[in-house]
This record gives structure tokens, sequence and C-alpha cells, in this order.
């Protein structure tokens, strides 16, 4: 059955990056992909036009298609507009819209690349970890929450970080069914030593492992997951951690691999439908100037492949055909070097398609 996949290009370098992702899938209709795009205005691009970050059009197409692939929204010109109409309302009303509980950041490093890390090669060359973070709940929803006054006169903040054992088991299914695609090992993080809360993550966690027998679960405190992550990232596999722990760990391990124009991104849904983009924004500082690197939203666009549309051969063509472009010593302004050779955006997208 064909699926559907709505296309939001949003703003800054979003229509270039997006465009190049998209020659990548159409190449793939030839060898049977059979997927129909259609196109939808988010961010300010969709301010502009209609008077809101998110038209209830694109929100009814986001709805109806099986799969969403977002280049990145904002930009100078929308920032001072009123916070209910900025783009990246858009953004956030479109994951909580459709309930994309899962954020998955792979941190994957090309050897290639391996100079481009602020850590010494040998610590992070060929690293390929799966931090899946829980992102619809935990303390930065929890309640209640606010800054109050008390009788003294003095001020208090307060947040409340609740999980309960629905959300751990449904976040803790999606870290251990992307393992058995992977190393078929999860390490959780928690703060069980400390937090009830976490003591309850970590009990729901060892329970639905033996539901998943075939894959290997072990637990590490935060702190100490924070210190292994730049110790000696390439012991994990797949990480499954709260909303706010995962935020954290997920930045730190991205910049592991030191270019943010590499790193896809998915937030999925419970039925594993998920919508795909770079973890970049929209980069108005280089837009318009096809210099941007495609490549995080190439690859954004085979997570897309492997976990929403179940098709991992396509997916494993496109990872392959990226390492090949990088082997031939092809670079975007971004990761570009001495001694390899620079090119723009469209080229890099025509590179990766030559090479697939
Ligand atoms: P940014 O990620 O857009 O840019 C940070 C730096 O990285 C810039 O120097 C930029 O040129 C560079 N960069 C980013 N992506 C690149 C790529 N693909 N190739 C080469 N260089 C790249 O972050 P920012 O400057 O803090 O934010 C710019 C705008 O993007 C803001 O309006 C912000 O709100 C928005 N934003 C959107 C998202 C999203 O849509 N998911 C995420 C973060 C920021």
């Amino acid at each position: 059955m064909t699926k559907k996949i709505a296309v939001l290009a949003g703003d800054g370098i979003g229509p270039e990056i997006v465009a190049e992702a998209v020659k990548v899938l159409n190449a793939f209709k030839q060898d049977g992909l059979d997927i129909e795009l259609e196109y939808g205005l988010i961010g300010g691009a969709a301010y502009d036009e209609t008077g809101s970050p998110l038209p209830d059009e694109t929100l009814q197409m986001a709805k109806h298609a099986d799969a969403i692939l977002l280049g990145a929204v904002g930009g100078y010109k929308w920032e001072s507009l009123d916070i209910s109409v900025r783009p990246e309302k858009g953004l956030l009303g479109i994951r909580s819209q459709l309930n994309l509980f899962a954020n998955l950041r792979p941190a994957l490093l090309y050897p290639q690349l391996a100079d481009a890390s602020t850590l010494k090669p040998e610590v992070v060359a060929g690293l390929d970890l799966m931090i899946v973070r829980e992102l619809t709940g935990g303390i930065y929803f929890g309640q209640p929450r606010g800054i109050r006054t008390l009788e003294n006169g003095e001020k208090e903040g307060y947040n409340t970080l609740v999980y309960r054992e629905s959300e751990i088991n449904r976040i803790g299914r999606v870290a251990f069914d992307i393992a058995r695609k992977r190393q078929s090992r999860v390490c959780s993080v928690d703060k069980a030593n400390v937090l009830e809360c976490t003591e309850l993550w970590r009990e729901t966690m060892t329970t639905l492992s033996k539901d998943y027998a075939d894959v290997e679960l072990s637990h590490m405190y935060v702190d100490n997951a924070a210190m292994q992550l730049v110790r000696a990232p390439k012991q994990f596999d797949v990480m499954v951690t709260t909303n706010m722990f995962g935020d954290i760990l997920s930045d730190c391990a991205s910049m592991l691999t030191g270019s943010i124009g590499m790193l896809p991104s998915a937030s999925l849904d419970e039925n594993g439908k998920g919508m795909y983009e770079p973890i970049h924004g929209s980069a108005p500082d280089i837009a318009g100037q096809n210099i941007a690197n495609p490549l995080a939203t190439i690859l954004s666009a085979a997570m897309m492949l492997r976990y929403t549309l179940d098709q991992p051969a396509f997916a494993d063509r496109i990872e392959k055909a990226v390492s090949k472009v990088l082997d031939q010593g092809l670079r975007t302004a971004d990761i570009f070097s001495a001694g390899t050779t620079r090119v723009t955006t469209a080229e890099m997208g025509d590179a990766v398609v030559a090479a697939l």
C-alpha cells in the first residue's frame, strides 16, 4: 500500500536540505518504494501565508500521513512575534498534537569525520549510540508546578517528577524494540538511589525486560552515565531515560560527533508513526546560499524508512551512500577540512543519490 509522507520544509535552510532528502527518497521509487509525498507549510513560512505557524491544513495532513519529514523552523524575521504565533510554536504543536512521546536521537560518528569531534578520535571513531528519550511526561509536564511565596516572604520554585508504569512501559518497549534492530543492549538511565519516581522506573524496566529475553538490560545512574558518555561512549548501544535526563544526555552525546549538520532524529507515537527531522535549526545565517549540510536530513529520511516504513534495506542503502560520499572526500562547508573537496548542498544530495 502506498505510504503517505507529509513533507514540511519550514524556514531558513529547511527547504534546501529537505529538497535533497526528497531527491533521495524519490530515487527509490524506481526500486519499488511505494510512497506519495504531500507538501505543507509550517513555522514562519506558514505564519506569513496563513497567520498561523501550524495551519489546520498542515495538522490534518500530518495526522493522516504515515510519516512526516520536517526541515526546521524559525528565523530572525519572526523573532519579535507574540510567542503564541512564533514558528517554534508550530513544531511544539505538531509534537503534542500527534502525541510523539518517544524521541530517538542517534549519535553516530562516521570514522571519516572523527577529527571533527572535540574528543580524541580513538574515543569516538565508530561511535553508534541511540538515545531514547521520553518526550511528553516527567518533570517537564508534572503537576503541581510553579513559583510560590512562603509565609516568611521568601519565594520557592517547585516542579513535580512523575511517571506512571504505563508511561515507563511505553517508552521501554520502544527502546527494547530498537535494540533488537541493533546490538540488543539497553542501558536504562535513572537516579533510583535518590528519586522514588525513578526507582519505579528501574523496577518497571526490569519487569518489562522479561518480555525481551534476547535483549540485555543494564541500569546506570544518570551522573555516572554523563561521565561514561565522555569517557567511553562506545560502550553503549541503546540508552533509555526520562524526559529531563534525556534532554541533557542527548545534547551531550550529539556533541561527541562534533557536527550538528550530520545528526538526524525521530519522534514516534504509540503506533510507530513518526516525525523525522535533523537536530539542528533553520540556520538563518547561511540560508539561501546552497552551502548547508543536507546529510542530517537525508539520514532522517533513512530513520523514517527504518522505524516507520519498515524498509531497513532502503535505510541501509542511504547510510552506506552517506559513508561512501564521505570516503570520496566530499564535504559541505561545516565539515570541510584541508585535503577534502568542498561541495554545495545540492551537489551533496546528488552525490548521495549517485552512491545509492
Ligand atoms: P541552528 O542549529 O539553526 O544553527 C546553529 C549553527 O549551526 C549556525 O551557525 C548554523 O549556520 C549552523 N548549522 C546548523 N545546521 C547546519 C547545517 N545543516 N549545515 C551547516 N551548518 C549548520 O541554531 P540557532 O542558530 O540557535 O537557531 C536558528 C533558528 O532555528 C532559531 O529561530 C531557532 O529557534 C530555530 N531552531 C529550530 C529548531 C527546529 O526546527 N527543530 C531547532 C533549533 C533551533
